[in-house]
């Protein structure tokens, strides 16, 4: 073995590509909803009953982890249903959900995303690279710190605000969390924010909707975890959006870990995010 190397210089997009690669492999092995309705019988340490083909994922994904341990890189990752894998380094943090949308990937809706962030530090505001590969639609959003975000390799702009319609509302607001007793205990703060909303039912991808413009603002309705919101919350902030965790002590507090901790929200400007901290109930 070489000397160990900082795992912050890894190429983590072409990581990201190659696992990419692997889970579309996943994917085809397993096409009907039968097939990939299969659970382990196990949870995730994130609480959900665990998928065949999520744990078959997140198979591939730790597969390019073992490769870069094997060149000498150190890391810790943080993965949706194995928890902690000690790759020798606690500074320099992996998140993965390997799928998030995993009701959609199931049931043949379009999105299912895999979502992974590196971080230099324990929170969102310390996330260094981020990215998101959306298997139902083939786009790839990724950003990094101070640079930027790009989706599908067109560099998403800045500059773009949110749209309102006549009487102020957004007009496209994205929610996440989508159980009908959660819509209904938030509707005051829906009826007050949103002119139309869409589900998509991932995070990850929701919070690439909102860093692209296509949606105005967008709500997880229940608190999120960690290796949801991880790499969504960096493209937002490098496409000009703005996030917060409203339950964390600060906007960007949120640990990256697998507890749900706090609503995320997103949102094109300051006054939208104000907007939307109230809404999830
Ligand atoms: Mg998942």
């Amino acid at each position: 073995m070489t000397s160990t190397r900082s795992a912050l210089d890894v190429d983590w997009l072409a990581v990201c590509r190659r696992a990419v690669a692997g889970l579309e492999d996943v994917l085809a092995q397993s096409p009907s909803t039968a097939e990939r309705a299969r659970e382990t019988g196990d949870r995730g340490c994130g609480g959900d009953r665990t998928l065949e083909i999520d744990r078959s994922a997140e198979r591939v994904v730790l597969g390019e982890l073992d490769a870069l341990r094997e060149r000498g890189y150190r890391f810790v990752a943080l993965s949706e249903e194995r928890g902690t894998v000690d790759y020798g380094d606690q500074r320099v943090r992996v998140i993965i959900d390997p799928i998030d949308g995993s009701l959609n990937a199931k049931r043949g809706i379009p999105h299912h995303a895999l979502s992974i962030a590196i971080a230099d530090g324990g929170t969102m505001a310390d996330v260094e690279f981020a990215y998101v590969y959306d298997f139902g639609v083939a786009e790839e959003w990724w950003a990094r710190r101070d640079e930027g975000a790009w989706c599908s390799g067109a560099r998403l702009d800045p500059a773009l605000r949110e749209r309102r319609a006549r009487d102020g509302r957004l007009e496209v607001l994205g929610i996440e969390a989508a159980d009908p007793r959660w819509i209904q205990a938030s509707l005051a703060g829906l009826l007050a924010s949103a002119y139309r909303l869409r589900a998509l039912g991932s995070i990850a991808v929701a919070l690439c909707h909102v860093a692209s413009a296509r949606f105005d603002g967008m709500v997880s309705l229940t608190p999120s975890r960690g290796v949801d919101a991880a790499a969504g919350q960096l493209i937002v902030r490098e496409a000009g959006g703005v996030v917060s965790f409203p339950r964390c002590a600060e906007r960007l507090a949120a640990p990256l870990d697998a507890a749900p901790r706090s609503p995320v929200v997103a949102a094109r400007s300051l006054d939208a995010l104000h907007e939307l901290e109230v809404v999830p109930a």
